[in-house]
């Protein structure tokens, strides 16, 4: 079996940057798991299929062929459906808040995990993955389980920063009440709600820099490493 290592949590934790970090550092594949809800969101909103209607999407959904690429080389990952490139296309406001809508649906869910399985396995020494329920779901028995958490206020500023870098204009106040609608969302769905896996480490990172977070993992991971081999 691959080395697997889970981080889980809420958005605008910074997860996605301590994971490929991580992942680097380590020679490991580096699977975003939200891009791949993102993707389904995005072809919905395209194709105008209606949201909520699980089993038209579903159908329409099945057979969208999404690729990521490379998984090896994490700064420049791009991510497609079929022939047309929508790296950054899923990023908008409205791509996210389609795709915490969508999320909930389990034959969706069943539909994503089943491709991040796959995507993780394609890297042969293995993978850092992150999402809501990598380490409860998607694979309950990675060697790494990691719940990055930080304070709604803490990531609303940094989620800021992301959109104006992407050239949004928003206020704080804004992305405060989204963040916490996706919250809301994300963590009393029925199906694979965000929660920390039992054995998963919990990080708060309010006060800690990238460097610190990754640090702190590279150093849990080394311990499993030494462990194992005892
Ligand atoms: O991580 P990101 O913000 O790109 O995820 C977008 C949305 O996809 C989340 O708000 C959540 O609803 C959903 N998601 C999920 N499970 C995952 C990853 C993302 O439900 N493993």
């Amino acid at each position: 079996m691959i080395d697997i290592i889970a981080i889980d949590g809420p958005s605008g934790v910074g997860k996605s940057t301590v994971a490929r970090r991580v992942a680097l550092a380590l020679g490991l594949g580096y699977v975003d798991t939200g891009a791949i809800y993102r993707a389904i969101a995005w072809n919905a909103i395209k194709n105008k299929i209606d949201l909520s209607d699980e089993t038209n999407l579903y159908e329409k959904s099945n057979n969208i062929q999404i690729t990521v690429t490379p998984l090896d080389q994490f700064a420049k990952q791009q991510i497609f459906i079929h022939d047309t490139e929508i790296t950054l296309a899923i990023r908008t406001p409205a791509v996210t808040d389609a795709t915490s809508i969508i999320s909930k649906l389990p034959r969706i869910r069943a539909l994503a995990v089943s491709l991040q399985k796959k995507l993780a396995n394609q890297s042969k020494n293995g993978a850092v993955l992150e999402g809501r329920d990598i380490g409860t779901v998607v694979f309950p028995d990675a060697k790494l389980k990691i719940y990055l958490d930080a304070s709604p206020e803490v990531r609303a500023n940094r989620r800021m920063l992301e959109l104006k870098q992407q050239g949004y204009s928003t206020n704080l106040k804004t992305i405060l009440d989204q963040i916490s609608v996706r919250d809301e969302r994300d963590s009393n769905r029925e199906h694979s709600p965000l929660k920390p896996a039992d054995d998963a480490v919990t990080i708060l990172t309010d006060g800690l820099s990238i460097e610190d977070v990754v640090n702190r993992i590279l150093m849990l991971y080394q311990s499993r490493t030494e462990k194992q081999h005892e």
